[in-house]
């Protein structure tokens, strides 16, 4: 079979770009199994069907050509853009995961010079954004399960692998949440097996930086894991209550109102001791978190997410009080101001977060009180602008020369409505 030309499409591959915006997956594994279809076809602005069916956003399509043999990789569109930029385009993370997965470039750049992960970024995909920098494939893991020249046995024991790369991939930086992942694997939570991922975390690190296309984002992530998982290993050489003491020292809130500060100190320790001291992205993020007084905002969790994951709107989505993970949606029902994944991270948090609850419900209370106050201020104040506009509209019509007068009122009035409720 000729190598695909742009638009010289048979009229089954015709039907087959047809089938694809249908969605129609059956139909299209009957086509792909025609002799005249070739899955990396072009048509002629020179996407493939893989892009085709990335840019629409259909999963089990992407599946079927990637199965077929679809090219990931194939760049042969009029603009440059590749499966994995349309993905970003379509916000569909599982779609850019599928590329990455199957082995999608992610430094390759479009005719303007944009990558896919700035691509995305651009038309405010932040999910997908996230999901491509923050992607490390297996492959490049176990590259390290293997002799490499002289040595007897791998840097890392193929077993923890598997385990490792979990850790790697997970896009919740949260220590806590770092330190149950460990926890729930018996084979991770080892001295000797923690010590060897770290040194394999560290030397990636090292090749992230070192590597012709530099890339700080996963050098300093890599780093971040190996300062975890070394604080792992100590608690479990040094302390009587292992895992489940690091896990209460990173919870355990100070007295005043509950702020982590053990957590808050080992993060920003963890982005000092970055080894690069020249890297763009070090010297960023201690700009940032340098002149935060610690208990105030921005954290050094924010902070590091948002420099790593690229997730904007950190502050305002709901996170787990206790492991950071998205979507928490159970609250605390006295005080209301923490949410959990559910009853398990409550129960976790609970030694510490019960010597705050009551304060935090007082102020709260106190809190909406005033609001409450407040609305019923802004109700009356509102009224009483309106009856001044009205009483102005009403000396309009009497004084033909009272504007001022009445386009002041109704600046009044629409000030007065355009406050919003503190509340929602
Ligand atoms: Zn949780
Ligand atoms: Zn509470």
């Amino acid at each position: 079979m000729s190598a695909p030309k742009k638009g010289d499409l048979s009229s089954s591959e015709k039907e087959l770009f047809e089938v694809i915006t249908r969605g129609n997956v059956q139909e299209a594994s009957r086509l792909l199994g025609c002799k005249d279809v070739r899955v990396n076809c072009l048509d002629e602005y020179g996407m493939t069907p893989l892009m085709h069916a990335a840019y629409k956003g259909k999963a089990d399509m992407c599946k079927l050509l990637l199965q077929h043999g679809a090219d990931v990789n194939c760049n042969e569109h009029e603009h440059g853009y590749t499966a994995l930029m349309f993905a970003g385009l379509s916000g569909n993370t599982e779609i850019a995961w599928m590329m990455l997965d199957a082995g999608a470039e992610t430094d390759v750049v479009n005719s303007v010079g944009r990558t896919a992960a700035q691509m995305a970024a651009f038309v405010g995909q932040h999910d997908c954004v996230t999901v491509i920098n923050n992607f490390f494939s297996r492959a490049r893991l176990d590259y390290y399960t293997k002799p490499q020249g002289l040595e007897k046995e791998p840097k890392l024991p193929p077993k923890l692998a598997g385990p490792l790369h979990k850790i790697i991939m997970s896009t919740n930086l949260n220590p806590v949440k770092m330190v149950l992942l460990v926890q729930e694997n018996p084979l991770l939570a080892e001295v000797e097996a923690l010590d060897k991922c770290r040194r394999v975390m560290e030397l990636i690190s090292e090749k992230c930086i070192k590597q012709q296309d530099m890339n700080e984002v996963l050098a300093m992530k890599m780093h971040y894991i190996s300062c975890v998982l070394g604080k792992c290993a100590s608690f479990l050489k040094d302390r009587e209550d292992k895992l489940e003491g690091l896990i209460k020292s990173l919870l355990k809130g100070r007295d005043s109102d509950g702020f982590p500060v053990f957590q808050e100190k080992f993060i920003r320790e963890c982005i000092r001791k970055f080894p690069y001291c020249d890297a763009t992205l070090l010297q960023q993020l201690v700009r940032s978190i340098a002149p935060v007084e610690i208990g105030n905002d921005p954290t050094a969790m924010s902070v590091l997410t948002q420099a790593i994951t690229g997730q904007v709107g950190f502050m305002d989505a709901e996170f787990c009080t206790t492991c950071g993970e998205k979507g928490a949606e159970k609250r605390c029902s006295i005080c209301k101001m923490v949410i959990y994944c559910n009853p398990t991270c409550q129960k976790m948090h609970w030694f510490t977060h019960k010597k705050v609850c009551k304060k935090l419900q007082e102020q709260r209370e106190k809190q909406e009180a005033e609001s409450a106050k407040l609305r019923m201020k802004q109700s009356s104040e509102e009224s009483k602008a309106v009856t001044e506009a009205t009483e102005s509209m009403e000396q309009l019509s009497v004084e033909t020369n009272s504007d001022v007068t009445s386009s002041n009122a109704a600046a009044e009035t629409s000030d007065a409505t355009s406050i919003p409720d503190a509340e929602n």
